[in-house]
C-alpha cells in the first residue's frame, strides 16, 4: 500500500501544484482545505505506516517561510511572509529592518503552517532550517527560533544550505534523477552547478560580482520604477520584465560581458554601470533630476533585460557543452533546472529554452512560488537529507549560522581550461520572434 502511494506521488504532487497554482493559495480556507485532505489521505489509510514529517523554516534574506512536507513529497501546509513591500519603500534591504520583521512574523508563520497542516509539533520527525548563506541578522532569527523548538520538543535538527535547497526543489515537483545541471539566478546568487547527489555538487561557475536580481533591483531603483503606476509594488526584476514588454531593446546598446572568457562565470556590475550611464545621459537630455521617471523607461528596461538574458544563456550554453564533453552528463541526464527569483522572468527562460533546444536538453523550472525563497524547499531538503542519512543532528551544541558559505566542489578552473567556444545559435534573432 505504501509503495503504491510512493509511486503515485509525483502524479499526486503535480495535481496539488496545479490546483495550487490556480488558486495561488490566497485564502486560508483553501490552504486549510488541502491540509485536511492530505492528512486524511495519509493518516486514515489502512496501513500502519506513518509518514515522516519535516517542518522547514526559511529566514535567510527577506522572506519568512515555513512548511511541513512529508517523506513522499506532499506539501502538508505552508505559510510565507514577504518583506518586499517594506524594502521597496526603503530602497533596498536594511538588515536590521529585515531582522525585526522576521522576529515579528516567525512565530505566526510557523503556527499558521502547523494549523493548516493539522500537525502538532510532537508529530514532527525533524525541523530543518536555513543556516547558510544569507544575511547574518536574518539567519540568526530562524536559527534561534528553531533551536528553541527542537530543544523543547526533543526533535532532530537538520541544518540547511540555502542553495542546496533551491537546487533540489525540482525533485519535489518533477521526477528528476541525479545528476542534472542547475542554474540558480536570484537576488543574492548566480550559480551554475552539476547536482550529483543530495549534498554533492560540482560548481562550474558563479557571479564574480553581484547577482542578476540584485543588479536588476538597483537599475529599477535608479529608474525610480516604484513611481511608475504599473510597477509601484513590484520587485525591481519584475518591474523591468513588465516594462520591457512595452519597450524596444534595440534603442540602447549594452554589450554582454565576459565575451572573451571561456568560462562559466558571470558578471553584472559592468552592465549596471552601463545602464546607469544611459540613464544619466537621458536625464540630461530630458532635463530631469534623479528620482523622476524618464519617458524611455520601457526601452531601457528592454535593453537591460535582453543583455542579462544573453549573458546568462551564453554561460549556460558553455556549461551544457562542458558537461557533454567531459561526460558528466549523458543523453539520459540531459536536464537543465533553473530556479531562483530571476528564473520567473519569461524572456530569460525563452533565451534558455533556445539553448536547451539546440542541445537536446530538457529545461525544467519549479513553479514561480517555489523559485523564490520559501519554507517548502527547506522542508523538502530536510526530507532529502533524512532519506539519504545526511546531516540529521541530535545535538545542536555549537550550532552557528554562516552568512558566507561555499557551494560544492569548485571545478570552474577545469571548465576554463577546456576552452569551450560557444557556437552561434542566433539567440538575438530567435529572441525577437
Ligand atoms: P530570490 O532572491 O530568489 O528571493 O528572488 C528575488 C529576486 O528575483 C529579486 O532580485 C527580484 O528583483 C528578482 N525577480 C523577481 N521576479 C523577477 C522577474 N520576473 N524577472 C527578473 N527578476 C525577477
Ligand atoms: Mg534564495
Amino acid at each position: 500500500m505504501f509503495w503504491a502511494q510512493f509511486f503515485s506521488r509525483h502524479a499526486f504532487v503535480q495535481k496539488i501544484l496545479t490546483r495550487n497554482s490556480v488558486t495561488r493559495w490566497t485564502s486560508k480556507s483553501v490552504k486549510h482545505g488541502w491540509a485536511v485532505c492530505l492528512r486524511s489521505n495519509f493518516f486514515n489509510s489502512s496501513n500502519n505506516y506513518s509518514p515522516k514529517l519535516v517542518l522547514g523554516i526559511e529566514t535567510s534574506c527577506d522572506d519568512t517561510g515555513a512548511a511541513v512536507v512529508d517523506d513522499t513529497g506532499n506539501i502538508i501546509g505552508e505559510a510565507l511572509h514577504s518583506q518586499t513591500e517594506v524594502h521597496l519603500k526603503t530602497g533596498g534591504i536594511i538588515p536590521v529592518v529585515a531582522q525585526q520583521l522576521h522576529r515579528e512574523n516567525i512565530e505566526r508563520i510557523v503556527k499558521e503552517t502547523l494549523d493548516f497542516s493539522g500537525i502538532s509539533l510532537d508529530e514532527l520527525s525533524a525541523v530543518a532550517t536555513t543556516i547558510k548563506p544569507g544575511l547574518a541578522l536574518s539567519l540568526g532569527v530562524g536559527l534561534e527560533y528553531s533551536l528553541k523548538l527542537v530543544n523543547k520538543y526533543k526533535k532532530p535538527f537538520i541544518p540547511i544550505h540555502h542553495m542546496e535547497a533551491h537546487a533540489l526543489t525540482i525533485r519535489l515537483t518533477n521526477q528528476v534523477e541525479f545528476p542534472f545541471l542547475v542554474l540558480l539566478i536570484s537576488g543574492g546568487h548566480c550559480i551554475l552547478a552539476v547536482v550529483q547527489g543530495v549534498s554533492d555538487f560540482l560548481l562550474l561557475g558563479q557571479s564574480m560580482d553581484v547577482a542578476p536580481g540584485n543588479m536588476l533591483d538597483k537599475v529599477a531603483r535608479r529608474l525610480s520604477l516604484t513611481k511608475h503606476p504599473e510597477c509601484y509594488n513590484m520587485s525591481g526584476g519584475k518591474a523591468i520584465e513588465h516594462l520591457a514588454r512595452q519597450g524596444n531593446r534595440m534603442h540602447y546598446e549594452l554589450r554582454a560581458p565576459m565575451k572573451h572568457h571561456a568560462n562559466c562565470n558571470f558578471s553584472f556590475s559592468g552592465l549596471q554601470l552601463g545602464a546607469t550611464k544611459i540613464i544619466v545621459q537621458k536625464e540630461k537630455e530630458e532635463g530631469l533630476q534623479e528620482g523622476h521617471l524618464l519617458s524611455c523607461v520601457t526601452d531601457i528596461a528592454a535593453a537591460v533585460q535582453h543583455v542579462v538574458a544573453v549573458h546568462i544563456a551564453n554561460q549556460t550554453h558553455r556549461a551544457i557543452l562542458f558537461c557533454i564533453k567531459s561526460g558528466i552528463l549523458s543523453q539520459t541526464n540531459a536536464t537543465l533546472v533553473v530556479s531562483g527569483g530571476v528564473a520567473s522572468n519569461q524572456y530569460i527562460r525563452r533565451a534558455l529554452q533556445i539553448v536547451t533546444d539546440a542541445n537536446d536538453f530538457n529545461l525544467l523550472c519549479p513553479p514561480p512560488r517555489l523559485c523564490t525563497d520559501n519554507g517548502v524547499m527547506i522542508a523538502w531538503n530536510g526530507i532529502e537529507r533524512m532519506r539519504a542519512g545526511l546531516g540529521v543532528l541530535h545535538s545542536t551544541d555549537d550550532m552557528r549560522y554562516e552568512p558566507k558559505a561555499s557551494f560544492g566542489v569548485d571545478i570552474s578552473k577545469k571548465v576554463e581550461e577546456a576552452a569551450i567556444k560557444v557556437p552561434s545559435i542566433k539567440l538575438e534573432k530567435n529572441l525577437l520572434k
